[in-house]
Order: C-alpha cells, then sequence, then structure tokens
C-alpha cells in the first residue's frame, strides 16, 4: 500500500533514513527484561535488531493531503546540519528533497508544516543551507510551532534542559530562520489545521510536544510524535524513552492519547516506526494496552 485514506485526507510518508539505534535498555531503562522478551516475537525484527542488540527505527515525515492542501508532519534531521553532539545526526546528506519529490511534493507545494515539537530529529527540514545561509526549505509554508518549545529551546531563556547538548544549534539553525522569514505561528493548547485535523497539546516528552488529529468521515486517526518511541510503549505504557524531559506528564500524556485512540478506533502513528507496519489500532488490555491491528505502508523512495 503505498498510501492510507482516511476519510478526505490521504497519508503517504517519506522515510529520511532509518537504522539501529540504541539499545533496548538505554533507550528505555525502565522497561523491563522480561517485557523485552514477552513481546520479543512482534517486536522483532521490525523493531529491535536481537542480534545486535539495538533498536530499529526510522526518521520520516508523514505527507498528508487535505483539501487540496499539502501538510508535513515532522521534517526530520535535515542535510548539513552540525549536531557535533549526535554523531547519527551529523552533517548528513540523505536525497530527502528528491524523495519527497518523487512522491509528489516539491518544496513550493507545501502550505502546513508541523512539527511535533522541536527535538533535532523533527525540525531539520524546515531549513536547508544556501550560499551559507540557512532559509526555509518550503517558501509557502506555515510552519507551526508549540509556544512551550518555543520558548524552552530558546537560548535566551533560561530553563533546564535535559536534552540542552543534544539539542545544540537545532534553535538556531531550524527554528529562528523560519520566524525571522515571517512563517511560523506559534500556538498554546491547541490549533486548528483545517476542517480534518487539529493539533492538541500532549506535553511531557518536551514542554511542547503535541498530537495532530484527525477527524475525517468516519476515520480517525492520531499522530503521536514521540509520545510512542516503540510500540513496547504500548504494551508499557508508563515507560518512558530516555529522551522524555517530565516523566510524571509524559506518562500522563501517553495514557490519555493511547486510551483516547482505543476507546475512538483511531488508527495510532508514531513518528518512528519503520518498516511495514507503521501505524497501529489499539486497545485497553487491563491498565495497559494492546496492538489490536496493524496499518501497512510502504515506504516512498
Ligand atoms: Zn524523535
Amino acid at each position: 500500500m503505498q498510501s492510507i485514506t482516511l476519510g478526505d485526507v490521504n497519508v503517504a510518508r517519506v522515510i529520511e533514513y532509518e537504522g539501529t539505534t540504541r539499545a533496548p535498555e538505554a533507550m528505555f531503562t525502565d522497561v523491563a527484561p522480561q517485557a523485552w522478551e514477552e513481546h520479543r516475537s512482534w517486536l522483532a525484527p521490525d523493531y529491535w535488531d536481537v542480534e545486535a542488540g539495538l533498536l530499529r527505527s526510522c526518521v520520516q515525515t508523514w505527507v498528508l493531503r487535505s483539501g487540496g492542501a499539502t501538510i508535513l508532519i515532522d521534517t526530520g534531521v535535515g542535510d548539513a546540519k552540525e549536531r557535533p553532539a549526535m554523531a547519527a545526526f551529523h552533517r548528513l546528506n540523505t536525497g530527502y528533497l528528491s524523495r519527497l519529490q518523487a512522491a509528489g511534493v516539491a518544496p513550493e507545494d507545501v502550505d502546513v508544516v508541523v512539527n511535533t515539537h522541536l527535538h533535532a530529529d523533527h525540525v531539520g527540514w524546515n531549513t536547508r543551507l544556501v550560499d551559507g545561509e540557512w532559509i526555509p526549505t518550503f517558501p509557502n509554508a506555515q510552519y507551526l510551532f508549540p509556544r512551550a518549545d518555543y520558548e524552552f529551546w530558546n537560548p535566551a531563556n533560561s530553563y533546564r534542559r535535559r536534552m540542552e547538548v543534544a539539542n545544540q544549534n537545532v534553535f538556531e539553525d531550524s527554528v529562528v530562520p523560519v520566524v525571522q522569514a515571517g512563517q511560523a505561528v506559534l500556538w498554546d493548547e491547541s490549533h486548528v489545521i483545517d476542517a480534518n485535523m487539529r493539533l492538541v497539546a500532549t506535553p511531557g516528552h518536551t514542554p511542547g510536544s503535541s498530537v495532530v488529529e484527525v477527524a475525517s468521515g468516519t476515520d480517525r486517526a492520531v499522530f503521536v510524535g514521540d509520545l510512542l518511541h516503540n510500540p513496547v510503549q504500548v504494551v508499557e505504557p508508563d515507560c518512558n524513552s530516555c529522551f522524555c524531559e517530565d516523566e510524571e506528564a509524559a506518562r500522563a500524556s501517553r495514557r490519555r492519547v493511547l486510551g483516547q485512540a482505543a476507546d475512538e478506533g483511531k488508527l495510532v502513528f508514531p513518528a518512528h516506526l519503520r518498516g511495514g507496519r507503521p501505524a497501529m489500532v489499539v486497545q485497553r488490555s487491563g491498565a495497559k494496552f494492546s496492538v489490536q491491528s496493524w496499518a501497512p505502508l510502504e515506504a516512498t523512495v
């Protein structure tokens, strides 16, 4: 399947890159070893390379077409970004824009860019390097930034930032140029994107972390960003990734979003699920959740 249709909304994806990341116990310090074993049959090999002892992940953009508009959810790491503290993100050259073009999207076609939060792997293609300057990649787009993240990651503010080193340079090269171009919109609790979708604040992973809710016809979906880094967090909803800033808020947001998804039959699209099963329907399972079914989707390459 090349794309998924939800009411009047078409959903495709463009992969920036994929590969192995961290060891399960390093990425999720509070998932018990027994839980990994119990769920190994469906977590491996798509999301877990057992032989290598590493999780498998991808960085991708969800491309939504709705009412004649093109909406991108998250823009990956970007090319040529200086990320000295994160080797996997440092000075990439991935061919992402060609794959976006192959999916039928030229930069000038994009109407709305959603950054679910302002981590390095969600804002990178907001900008590209032209003649030594970072300029917005999508010249006609409105970029939607969660205000809480905009404030949190702004170096002019003095908040404690757990990921400050890993997120080095991100605000300066991927956020500020968009603001300077007059293309940024800061939003607070929620933001209506169009008749089919809206942004809702789900703080915890970062203060401004958010989800995109789609409701079109009888179809429902939610794009959850890094609320779920790996599907193990469906069966262990209280387990955070090592990148979650506010542990309690992250758990509460994850439980709330998963509960609504289970009760309303929403298709759940996390940011980083690689392979042919990038989205799922979840169900309540006692005090936790489980995957009821998967929605298949080929990558657009
Ligand atoms: Zn991420």
